[in-house]
């Protein structure tokens, strides 16, 4: 393979092909589906699979992000997805890796949208936030200035939570939004008249990277600090437009998978259910549960599909 330039470092080097959303995510939501999550093939949505890949990174960036992962997955992660009443002390890793990621989703953002779309205004804050986060990760300045980071675990208090607070879609909420919120993965590069944002959603987090944020005093309870912290149980505050978004992109996502063959339903039904004993008591069982006690059978948007051939 030719040498390119490395997104990070700038060396030139033999890039790897690299997740954009951070590889144990997915590797987390195949081991816990109990057998019956979208197999290769059956990928109406990449970001609910096996996200976006590219080559961007030399070996020594890559490895700079892998330590990152690793230590979030193993303090962070996979403690909170198993008891989300973990108190969880974090070191200066945790900015490391919410930046990390969120660089990566907004240099994909870069890249597949054209910055002049944007408009002037926007597209400088971006280059800038790109900038810093970059600096930041490669040890070039302290820490990445005004471009926050914050985190924000969910768990089905936080759901019920969301589901009472956003109230103007209260009519309205997502069927899977415990399943959306509990176990997907998402990114977007979110610009609106409150707040810029890069959004990263791994299983039971969601990363935000501001690039503007008009009332800061918003947030509170989420930011992400330099050296250390605490990952505990305790009440956020968000605005309720943030709680909206989240619910519009459960929809979102939701449609997707609606959108898939009824072929494809029929070999994740057969999946399912040769795997049953295995996909009762599984974290996406669990997470199926949570939308059925709170919609009832709207929680089975694929019943709406069409028979197959009919
Ligand atoms: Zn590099």
């Amino acid at each position: 393979m030719s040498e390119n330039l490395c997104r990070l470092c700038n060396a030139k080097a033999t890039l790897q092909n690299s997740h954009i959303l951070p590889a144990f995510v997915f590797r987390w939501i195949r081991e816990s589906s109990g057998g019956g999550h979208l197999r290769g093939g059956v990928t109406p949505n990449l970001r609910v699979q096996d996200g976006p890949k590219r080559y961007w990174l030399c070996v020594d960036c890559e490895g700079l992000f892998s330590r990152t992962e690793t230590n979030f997955a193993n303090r962070v992660f996979y403690p909170y997805t198993s008891d989300s009443s973990s108190r969880i002390t974090y070191g200066e890793w945790l900015l490391r890796f919410c930046v990390s990621v969120s660089w990566r989703v907004l240099q994909f953002y870069k890249e597949e949208i054209p910055l002049n779309s944007i408009g002037p205004d926007a597209a400088a804050r971006i280059t800038e936030a790109e900038g810093s986060w970059k600096a930041f990760l490669l040890g070039q300045r302290p820490h990445p200035g005004h471009f926050r980071q914050h985190l924000l675990p969910i768990d089905a208090n936080a759901i019920q939570s969301i589901a009472i607070h956003s109230t103007r879609f209260s009519q309205d909420l997502s069927p899977n939004l415990n399943r959306y919120l509990m176990r997907m993965t998402d990114m977007e590069l979110c610009d609106s008249k409150a707040a810029s944002f890069v959004y990263s959603k791994i299983g039971r987090f969601v990363i935000l990277g501001f690039i503007r944020q008009e009332r800061p005093n918003q947030w509170q309870g989420s930011r992400v600090h330099l050296r250390t912290g605490l990952i505990e149980p305790r009440n956020y505050k968000l605005p309720s437009g943030f709680l909206d978004y989240l619910n519009v992109r459960a929809r979102m996502v939701a449609e997707l998978l609606a959108g898939i063959s009824p072929s494809q339903v029929k070999k994740i039904d057969e999946a399912r259910r040769a795997n049953v004993e295995n996909y009762v008591g599984s974290d996406e069982f669990l997470s199926m549960l949570h939308d059925l006690r709170m919609f009832g059978e709207a929680a089975f948007t694929r019943d709406d599909l069409p028979e197959e051939g009919g």
